[in-house]
Parts: structure tokens; C-alpha cells; sequence
């Protein structure tokens, strides 16, 4: 077999770089280990409105699971900040249900979807890549697009890269019944005993939610001791292991041969481990360019080239300002939830932080002269 462009792996992003490539009229395979797409349902699905139609993606249909208007900050010694945007701002979404509605889009434009079919080889010959399955499937390939999530198998054995390999934090996700929070919105809880990542509460309605807890050691017992002091009473449906990354971002070559795209190039927020709309708005780039580089018109991929420049420049920012957050003591934390409660930062922050380009928004809220006034005399006081 002989295409322009075979994806491996299909996870949020790979289905997002295929469709954006059948969009683009390009010949190309995809090649997903699992019989199914969307399973093991690694994610808590939730999006910022605005920029998961950014991507071009419906926020109504099946995958739509609640919608939530802000989020709820829990300090370590329990102080309470809510962000209330006074909108809908956030989708919750069933990744099972988005991945399949990909894969569907995908396949209705002429995308060749493979399943159940591990990529076990990348090799070049005659400038071609040639993709080897576990099998014995055989593809050649004018580019392949390797979206092969944390694993990164492929990309250490052929381009001899990975992400940060320190910066991947172990997590559970929990299905839980009987959460008795207000749906309307999500619940981040920093805990003196999780200081590598804050567990959260994502309520799908009244009475289901997603609850994750992330740590390097003991994980299982932090879970337990989580729910335990903080929502007594929970029960659990089903669970989930994987891992969110908090590293920084490869940064993408969009003339090699093979290109590392979402988990498996760290194209996620280091702040939450978010990666499916950054992550799918860089892959989504990188196929266009990539469009127009088998078309033969590659001048047309400036401004793709530029938003790939500022999306990877973002990611460094959040990374860098985490890996300073992150090494704070816990009294520092303590002290920054009381100095942002009492300098009235919360409204600017509701109407104005956007979830996804973090950095540069809420920097932008800081330097306005009147908030950094507030925020002296908050601090002072
Ligand atoms: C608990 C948890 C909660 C999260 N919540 C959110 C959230 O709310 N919002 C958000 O934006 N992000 C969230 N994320 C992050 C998000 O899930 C990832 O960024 C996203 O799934 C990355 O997509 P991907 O396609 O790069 O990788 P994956 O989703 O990991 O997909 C990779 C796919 O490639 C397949 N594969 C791997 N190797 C091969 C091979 N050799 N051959 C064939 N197939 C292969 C795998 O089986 C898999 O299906 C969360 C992550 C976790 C762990």
C-alpha cells in the first residue's frame, strides 16, 4: 500500500491531524492499535467553549456531557475562589463520543481508518516512509504523522526524541456517583500532599462526576485519602490509570519526514495536562502545511507556520511559570489564594482568563496598572 500520509495512533489528536488532512483532500491511512477509537477513556473532556470551535469541532451532539460556566478553587487550608464567567465558558465532553464522531468525519471524506493494528517499525526508504504493523502490514508514506500518545515507542526508536520524560505525573480518573456539587461548575483542589499536580472534580450532572488525583508516589492512597477529607461518601463507578504531562513542548518540524504530533511531542498545558485542543490546534496546522507541501504551494503555510510558533511559545510560558509555581511552599500558595480573594482579581479573572492560553491572558490582567495596585495593597495588608 501507498498513500501521501499515514497517521499512527488514534487518540483526540491523530483523529483530529486525519480529518484535517481529509479535509485538505490528502490521501492518508490511519492506524489505531485498539478495535475501538475513544477507549481507554483517558480524559476528562473538558474544553474551553471558545477555542474548541477554534478547532472546528461541534459543541452540540452526543459527545456533549455538561456545560459549566466556571470553576471553584480550593486552597490547602480550604479557602473557596470562584471563577464565575456569568456564561458558559467549558464543555464537558465523553472522549469515547468525541473520538468516535472524529473517526466518523474522517472516514466520511475518504480517510482509510485502520483498527486494531499496532505500528511496530518507521524506516525510510527511497524517500518514502515505510510503516510496519505488528502483523505485517505494510505502508509507505510520503509523511507519517506519529500520534502515538505518552508511549513514545516510535519516536525514540526513529528520531531518537522524547518529552520530558520526569515531567509525566501518573494519574486515576474515577467515574464517582453522589458528588452533591453544583454542575454548573468544575472543582480544582490543592492539597499539601499532592504538590505535583491539584485533583479535580468534573461533575457530568448532579450526581456523576470525573475525579482525578495525580502523584508520583503512593497514588492509589492519596486517591483514598482525597476522597476520605474532601467528598466523604462518593462512590466509585470505574477507574482509570494513565498519565498527564507537564513538561515542555517538542518543537515541530513541519519539513521532516516523520512528525510527532499531541502527547507523544508534549503539545499540552504543563498547568493541567489539558492537551486536546492545543495539542489538536498544532496538529491541525502541521497537516495543512503539510497539505500544501504535497500540493505544491507551500508559500500558503505561512500563517499556519506562525500560529504553530505562537501556540509552541505559549506552552513554553505556561511550562516555565509552573516549574516555578510547583516549587512554592505550601504557605506561599496559601498566601496567593488570600492575596487574589482580597484584591477583587477574581472578577477580571472570570471575565477575562481564557483556559487554554493562559499565560498570556492572565499576564495581561496582571499588567493592567489598577490590578497591580490592588495586588500590592492586598499583599501589604
Ligand atoms: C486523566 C486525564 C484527564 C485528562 N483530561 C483532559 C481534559 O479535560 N482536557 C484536555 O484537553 N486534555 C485532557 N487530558 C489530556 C488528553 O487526554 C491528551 O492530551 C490527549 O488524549 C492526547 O491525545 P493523543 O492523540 O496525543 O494521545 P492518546 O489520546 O494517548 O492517543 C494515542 C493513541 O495512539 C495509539 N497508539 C499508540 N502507539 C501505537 C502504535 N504503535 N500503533 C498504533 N496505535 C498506537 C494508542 O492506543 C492511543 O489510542 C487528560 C489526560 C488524562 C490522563
Amino acid at each position: 500500500m501507498k498513500v501521501d500520509v499515514v497517521v499512527v495512533g488514534g487518540g483526540a489528536i491523530g483523529l483530529i491531524a486525519a480529518k484535517t488532512l481529509a479535509e485538505n483532500n490528502v490521501e492518508s491511512t490511519l492506524i489505531e492499535e485498539h478495535e475501538e477509537v475513544g477507549l481507554p477513556e483517558h480524559c476528562a473532556g473538558l474544553f474551553s467553549l471558545l477555542n474548541f470551535r477554534r478547532l472546528g469541532l461541534p459543541t452540540m451532539g452526543k459527545h456533549v456531557e455538561n456545560i459549566v460556566r466556571g470553576a471553584v478553587f480550593h486552597s490547602p487550608k480550604g479557602r473557596e475562589i470562584m471563577l464565575d464567567a456569568g456564561k458558559t465558558i467549558a464543555i464537558v465532553t465523553s472522549r469515547k463520543m468525541l473520538d468516535s464522531f472524529l473517526a466518523h468525519e474522517y472516514e466520511r471524506r475518504g480517510g482509510e481508518l485502520i483498527l486494531g493494528e499496532r505500528v511496530v517499525d518507521l524506516s525510510f526508504t527511497n524517500e518514502l516512509v515505510r510503516v510496519r504493523t505488528k502483523s505485517g502490514l505494510e505502508v509507505r508514506a510520503k509523511k507519517v504523522i506519529d500520534a502515538e500518545g505518552m508511549v513514545s515507542a516510535l519516536l525514540k526508536k526513529t528520531l531518537k526524541k522524547t518529552t520530558e520524560r520526569k515531567m509525566w505525573i501518573p494519574i486515576i480518573q474515577v467515574w464517582v456517583e453522589n458528588h452533591s456539587l453544583d454542575p454548573r461548575y468544575v472543582y480544582l483542589f490543592f492539597e499539601e500532599y499532592l504538590p505535583e499536580f491539584f485533583a479535580y472534580i468534573i461533575p457530568v450532572d448532579d450526581e456523576v462526576g470525573k475525579l482525578g488525583v495525580a502523584s508520583r508516589t503512593c497514588l492509589k492512597m492519596k486517591l483514598e485519602k482525597f476522597i476520605t477529607r474532601r467528598t466523604p461518601g462518593l462512590k466509585i463507578i470505574r477507574s482509570v490509570s494513565h498519565a498527564v504531562y507537564t513538561g515542555r513542548p517538542l518543537r515541530p518540524d513541519s519539513s521532516s519526514m516523520i512528525i510527532p504530533v499531541g502527547d507523544v511531542a508534549g503539545h499540552v498545558k504543563a498547568s493541567t495536562g489539558g492537551g486536546v485542543v492545543m495539542g489538536g490546534l498544532i496538529a491541525r496546522s502541521i497537516c495543512r502545511i503539510i497539505a500544501s507541501q504535497l500540493a505544491g504551494v507551500s508559500e500558503t503555510a505561512s500563517q499556519d507556520k506562525r500560529t504553530i510558533g505562537y501556540l509552541i511559545r505559549e506552552l513554553n510560558k505556561i511550562a516555565s511559570f509552573m516549574k516555578l509555581f510547583r516549587s512554592l511552599p505550601i504557605h506561599i500558595i496559601e498566601r496567593l489564594f488570600e492575596i487574589i480573594d482580597k484584591s477583587n482579581l477574581v472578577e477580571e479573572l472570570s471575565r477575562k482568563a481564557d483556559m487554554d492560553f493562559q499565560f498570556t491572558s492572565i499576564s495581561r490582567i496582571l499588567m493592567s496598572p489598577g490590578i497591580l495596585a490592588r495586588l500590592l495593597f492586598a499583599s501589604l495588608t
